[in-house]
Order: structure tokens, then C-alpha cells, then sequence
């Protein structure tokens, strides 16, 4: 494998070396072993490529015949008892996948795609101590307990915020393993529940069984619950069942689509929750995003530049000497970075700023007062997890660019070392 400086590398595409009856097995031990989460399978006429999503980042893993692609698609077909004579409809189903001591559960969707292709979509759901464990997520320790802290207290709102695909869901499982739910009764609304939450009366969204948003909330308030979680809050009434049922004496849990705290607190008062509501209701918004973590077996060091030092001193970060650069090894698969790790703004918030809320304030206003009260932003907590070589810049300007650009210092992105130029 080449190891030029400087390219985001990824393992090479290759052809699939399988007997007929394994092609399925085979991909599902590689996405295993190398931590994929998806694996997409496409034909387009005579070819056809087998991807996977490994941290965030999709890669082609093989180029093959459609015919071998089409006989993984049965293959999965079969695996989740689908209608192997049905090709021309989309499907739906979920298998399990054992190998030795691991198993994965594994939801499948097939579809038909213009003019006479296939393409499935397997997702590898998270295994439950991947997700219970809060410390897996990143968090450290006194965060932890600030963060307990307010889930004890008997009611008010808690938002988990960041843009698809920052780990949001999994944090809001996590946050009710912090939480004494033996003596409350805790219910959700999720669509879909992804996994099953010891304690938690889990309600799916499904339309077609009459339960929409609107009506599982109505249902879920019925049943005397002391902790409300809501899946995702995305339009007005959800965000205004969540914000007064928290005003009424309720523990509310929610995820929101949201930037960082400022945006995910606007994102409320767009879904119409007047300010005032707001100020009473909100105690904690956490928002978040996942960064890679370095391949530790090959990451490179290299000196930080002028520019870089001033980007992480404008962060409030101090500068290292040196950071590190995702390089290629075998043990990390070829993707340079093994796994990811949560990076949080955490903002626990009291009657002070509730009140000064409720007047209502504009977004940078409420970034500006957020900023002056001490609580770091997500970008300035992944600066500091590239000081401690934990992770590479260049990923750091991947998830944060436009909030670095705001601190205005060009940031070396040709990830070159100094030795190779
Ligand atoms: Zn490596």
C-alpha cells in the first residue's frame, strides 16, 4: 500500500475472492472486523460495488460483477425471510449475523432502482454495551456528574443537539442509563426505537397503527410519566408538548437538529416555543459531534505551524508542539483512524439564564452569553482532543469547519509533514 504524505487514505477497492455460497458471510466478517456500520450494495448494468461506512466516512471496498452483487442481494433475501420471488418491489426485513462468539443484528433494505439494478442497505445496529456504558462515549468523568446531577433533579428539559449522524441518539440511550428509572416511570415516543431501553415504555411512530407524533405524545401523557424522552423533536407540537410537559413537573429527554447549544435553543423557538417557555423549561443542552480517533499503531507526528498554533491558542487551547497525522497500517484496515469519540458542549443552565432567556435574545447573543459562561464549544473540546493526539486536525476541519472560520486563521490543511514536503 502506498503511504504518500498528505491524502486522506482509504484501503484500496478490490474484487471479491469468495465461494458463490459465502459471498454474504464474507462481506458481513470484513464490515465486522473493520467497524462498519453500513454496508450499501449497487449494480449499475454489468458492475456493481460493495461500500462500507466505517466512522462516518463511506468507502469502496469492492468492484465486482453484478452478478456476484445480485447473488449477495439473494443472499440477503434470504438471511431476513424476504420474498425471494418479489425482485421488483422494495423490502424490508432484519437478520442476525453470528460468527464464533460475535453476533450482529442486522436491518435490511432492498430496493429496486432504475432502469433494472438492485441496491440493499444494511445497517449493523450497535450492540447494547456499545451504547450503555456512558463513559464509551467520551465524556469525561466531571461531566459525567454534572450531567447525572441535572437528570436527577425531578423536572425540566434536556436537549442533545447536533447536525445527522453525531451520535445524538446514541448519547439520549445513554443518559437514560444515568438515570434511577426503577422508581419512575419513564416512557418514549421514537421512530423508530432502536433498541430496547430497560425501564422505558417505548412507543414507535407508525401511522399506518394510528400513532403519529401527535397522538403518541397525547397517549404517553395519559400514563403518568415521570420521565418523557422524545426521540426527536421536529416540528411544533412535539416541541411544544416537550417544553410544557417539562414545565409540569416532567423529566424531558430530547434530541434536536442543531449546530451547537445556541442553534439547538433557537431551533426551539423556531418550532414556535415562545421564549418565555423556554427560560422556565430548559436546563441542560448538550451538543455534540463524533471525531475519528488516530490509528495509535501509525499516526505520524509532525510540527505545528504558525498559523495552527494561533488557531488553537484563539480556541483557548494550548498550542502543542506537535499533532499528528492519520497514516495507513494493518491494523487499522488502511483507514487511518480507528473508531470515533464524542466531542460535547455541555450547557447546564440555571434560573439566571432562564430569566434572561424568557426576554427573548437573538442566536449570537445566546452563543455570546454561552461563550461567557464558561462553557466550551464542541470545536474548541476536538482542538483539544488533536493536543492530546487523540485525533488530526484535518478531522477537525472536516466536522468544524465553518465554526473554525469564524475564528479567522487559515488553517494548513495539506496535512504534509515537514519531512515529505
Ligand atoms: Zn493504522
Amino acid at each position: 500500500m502506498s503511504d504518500s504524505a498528505g491524502k486522506e487514505r482509504t484501503p484500496s477497492s478490490a474484487g471479491l475472492d469468495a465461494p458463490p455460497s459465502e459471498l454474504l458471510a464474507t462481506v458481513m466478517q470484513e464490515a465486522v472486523t473493520e467497524g462498519a456500520t453500513d454496508v450499501h450494495v449497487d449494480t449499475w448494468g454489468d458492475v456493481a460495488m460493495v461500500r462500507f461506512r466505517v466512522d462516518g466516512m463511506l468507502h469502496e471496498r469492492h468492484h465486482l460483477p453484478a452478478a456476484q452483487a445480485r447473488r449477495i442481494i439473494n443472499q440477503v433475501r434470504v438471511a431476513a425471510e424476504l420474498d425471494v420471488e418479489a425482485t421488483i418491489k422494495p423490502a424490508e426485513g432484519q437478520f442476525r449475523w453470528s460468527k464464533g462468539e460475535v453476533t450482529r443484528d442486522i436491518r435490511a433494505t432492498i430496493l429496486p432502482t432504475a432502469p433494472r439494478n438492485e441496491a440493499t442497505h444494511l445497517r449493523l445496529l450497535t450492540t447494547p454495551q456499545d451504547w450503555r456504558d456512558a463513559e464509551h462515549l467520551g465524556l469525561l468523568a466531571d461531566e459525567r456528574q454534572a450531567i447525572q446531577n441535572v437528570l436527577n433533579e425531578t423536572h425540566g428539559l434536556a436537549l442533545i443537539a447536533g447536525p445527522t449522524g453525531s451520535g445524538k441518539t446514541t448519547t439520549l440511550y445513554a443518559l437514560t442509563g444515568l438515570e434511577d428509572l426503577v422508581h419512575r416511570v419513564a416512557v418514549s415516543i421514537e421512530e423508530p426505537a432502536e433498541f430496547n431501553l430497560p425501564h422505558v415504555r417505548q412507543l414507535e411512530v407508525n401511522p399506518k397503527r394510528g400513532i403519529t407524533m401527535q397522538e403518541g405524545l397525547r397517549l404517553l401523557l395519559r400514563v403518568d410519566p415521570d420521565v418523557l424522552i422524545v426521540g426527536e423533536i421536529r416540528d411544533p407540537h412535539s416541541a411544544s408538548v416537550a417544553a410544557q410537559a417539562a414545565l409540569t413537573g416532567r423529566q424531558v429527554l430530547a434530541t434536536i437538529h442543531g449546530r451547537d447549544a445556541a442553534a439547538a435553543i433557537h431551533a426551539m423557538h423556531y418550532f414556535a416555543v415562545p421564549y418565555y417557555i423556554l427560560g422556565g423549561a430548559l436546563r441542560m443542552v448538550i451538543a455534540q459531534n463524533l471525531v475519528r480517533r488516530l490509528c495509535r499503531a501509525c499516526a505520524q507526528p509532525r510540527a505545528v505551524s504558525a498559523a495552527e498554533s494561533r488557531l488553537f491558542g484563539q480556541a483557548g487551547v494550548n498550542p502543542p508542539e506537535k499533532v499528528f497525522e492519520a497514516r495507513s497500517c494493518s491494523s487499522c484496515n488502511g483507514y487511518g483512524y480507528r473508531g470515533r469519540t464524542g466531542v460535547f458542549e455541555i450547557a447546564l443552565l440555571d434560573d439566571e439564564f432562564g430569566l434572561w432567556l424568557a426576554d427573548g435574545q437573538p442566536q449570537p447573543e445566546i452563543r455570546k452569553r454561552l461563550g461567557a459562561m464558561g462553557i466550551k464549544s464542541a470545536a474548541t473540546r476536538a482542538l483539544e482532543k488533536v493536543a492530546a493526539g487523540e485525533t488530526s486536525l484535518r478531522e477537525v476541519a472536516r466536522l468544524f469547519w465553518s465554526t473554525l472560520a469564524d475564528v479567522r486563521v487559515p488553517l494548513s490543511l495539506d496535512g504534509s509533514a515537514p519531512a515529505g514536503g
